[in-house]
This record gives structure tokens, C-alpha cells and sequence, in this order.
């Protein structure tokens, strides 16, 4: 018979550390599926993949719950109509249970196919703090083949943003007029405080000149910019995840509190809109998400 030996000290500590590391991760996950930073059919993926992950550890029941709109009592009806147990994990789920799962979800969560119609009219948007401006930045200097619209907007410069580089810093009677003189594709007031709007004639000029063109605009100018121009590609930057987002947004130290809660307010309600967009990128790493984002922008261009 195997003798019992005591664990050792260091195992133990060990042990604990991962078991508080996993909680952790299982927390995160929930808020990513909760916040839409990740779609649960990518997570069932992951967890029919590899039962160990974090994924496959989650318990069926977390899981539908971290689904938007879904409460205890849908939850215990879906499991009854899928058949699954309460007590299964993501990662413990037998085939059949499986398939009828990822059609349940493939019903209840479209997602967007790619389209295949380009254009070379780029729309990127995507969450607050999501760092939109920074891969933007990041193609203006490498591929100054496209063309990166200047928007105009009535917040006053930053330091050490230009007036006509980063935005046309316009007062509010002028925004005023470039909207009544029909000079702006699109426009909207962001963050419930200044007003953003993109200049109709560069792009114009600039499409015709044979050029890509790409826009970096909040959610409510994308859909604008959908109706105007059916065939634009709209594209969604997401963060790696809902904590890296945080991370993001209080790093930056540009706003206070109150505008960081009204911001991450935003964010949520902006993630749960990428299923509109023809294309999702996560922003993991700056360079990365920009060659992406110039990879639409060369295939559009055939
Ligand atoms: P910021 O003030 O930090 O430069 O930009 C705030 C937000 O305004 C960003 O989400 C940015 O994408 C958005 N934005 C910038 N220019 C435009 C624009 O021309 N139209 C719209 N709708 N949003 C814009």
C-alpha cells in the first residue's frame, strides 16, 4: 500500500499561488465575456481545445451567466433545453452537448462574417482607451501611402497636438457652419462633450486620387459613415482584454475619475456593437494591430 507522505511546505505555497492565480484568470474571463471583449463562441473553442485552460475549467452555469442579458432562471431553462448538466464544465462537455451549445450561441450571438466587398474608404473604430489614436498614429508614419482624415472638433489642443495635423481646432459657430453647409460626412458629439466631425472634401479628393483612405471616429460616426457609404469597411479594434482596457484608461492619467467612469460607461456600451463591423482586431500590440489594419487596406486597394 502507498504510504502517505506529508506535502511539503513549498509545494503547498505553490499550489495555493496557482490556485489564486486561476482564480483570477477565471474572474477576468468572466468580465471579458461580460464586457464582449471576447465572444463565447471563441470561448467554447478554447475550451473544447484544451479541457485544462481557464476556459475548459469554467463551469457551464458561469458561463451562460457571464452572457449578456441572461439571468439565473433563462440560464437552468437553456440548460434543461441543451440537455447539459449544471454541474459540467466548458471543457467536460460531450459532443452532442457540444454542437448544440455552439448552435444555440451561433442563433442567440451572430457573428459577422468578414464581407468580401472592399472599398478603400477604412473605418476604424473600437471602445474608449482602446488605443485607436495610437495605431493611427502609427500609419501615418509608416504608410504615409494612406490617407489618415484629419477630423474637426471643438475641444481645445492637447499639448502638443497641431491644428490641421491632429485635428482642425474649431470653434463651436464654425462647427456650426461646416454642418449646415453639408461639409462634414459625418459628426458627433463624443463623450457627451465636444463635438467631432470628418471633413467630406480631402476624402472625396483623396478617393479620387486613387487612395486609401482611413478614418478614426467614434461608434455613433461609423454607423453614419455605414448609411452614407454602404461600402466602406468598417473595422473594430478590441483590447486583449475588459482589465487590459482599465489598465489602459487610468494609465494615461489625461482624465479624472468622474471622465474615467463616464469613459469605461462608454466602453461597455461601445463593445457590444463589433458585430456590426466587417472586421475585429484586437490591439495587442500596437505595430501588430497597425500592419492588420494596412493588410484591409492593400487587399481593398486591388
Ligand atoms: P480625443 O478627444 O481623445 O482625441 O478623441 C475622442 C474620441 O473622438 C475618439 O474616440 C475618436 O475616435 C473620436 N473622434 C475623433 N475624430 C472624430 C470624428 O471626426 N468623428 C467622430 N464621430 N468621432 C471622432
Amino acid at each position: 500500500m502507498a504510504e502517505s507522505r506529508p506535502v511539503p511546505e513549498v509545494d503547498r505555497a505553490a499550489a495555493a499561488r496557482r490556485a489564486v492565480e486561476r482564480r483570477r484568470a477565471r474572474a477576468s474571463l468572466k468580465r471579458d465575456l461580460t464586457t464582449r471583449v471576447v465572444t463565447p463562441q471563441t470561448v467554447l473553442e478554447r475550451a473544447v481545445a484544451d479541457a485544462d485552460s481557464v476556459e475548459g475549467s469554467m463551469r457551464i452555469t458561469d458561463f451562460l451567466l457571464a452572457l449578456p442579458a441572461i439571468g439565473a432562471g433563462k440560464r437552468d431553462r437553456i440548460l434543461d433545453e441543451l440537455h447539459i448538466s449544471p454541474v459540467k464544465r466548458l471543457g467536460g462537455l460531450g459532443v452532442r452537448q457540444r454542437v448544440a451549445l455552439a448552435h444555440w450561441l451561433d442563433t442567440r450571438f451572430p457573428v459577422t462574417k468578414p464581407r468580401d466587398a472592399r472599398s478603400r474608404l477604412l473605418v476604424l473604430a473600437g471602445p474608449t482607451a482602446v488605443g485607436k489614436g495610437t495605431v493611427a498614429a502609427h500609419i501615418r508614419e509608416h504608410n504615409p501611402e494612406i490617407h489618415l482624415s484629419v477630423s474637426a472638433t471643438t475641444r481645445p489642443p492637447r499639448p502638443g497636438e497641431v491644428d490641421g495635423v491632429h485635428y482642425y481646432f474649431v470653434d463651436e459657430a464654425e462647427f456650426d457652419r461646416l454642418i449646415d453647409e453639408n461639409e462634414l460626412l459625418e459628426y458627433a458629439v463624443v463623450h457627451n462633450r465636444s463635438r467631432y466631425g470628418t471633413p467630406r472634401a480631402p476624402i472625396d479628393a483623396a478617393l479620387a486620387a486613387g487612395k486609401t483612405v482611413l478614418l478614426e471616429i467614434d461608434l455613433q460616426g461609423a454607423r453614419q459613415v455605414r448609411k452614407a457609404e454602404p461600402s466602406a469597411t468598417l473595422i473594430f479594434l478590441l483590447p486583449p482584454t475588459w482589465d487590459e482596457l482599465v489598465q489602459r484608461l487610468v494609465g494615461r492619467g489625461t482624465e479624472d475619475a468622474e471622465e474615467r467612469a463616464r469613459r469605461l460607461r462608454t466602453a461597455k456600451v461601445e463593445l457590444a456593437a463589433q458585430n456590426e463591423f466587417d472586421h475585429l482586431i484586437v490591439n495587442e500590440d500596437v505595430a501588430s494591430a497597425a500592419a492588420e489594419v494596412v493588410e484591409l487596406s492593400s487587399s481593398s486597394a486591388r
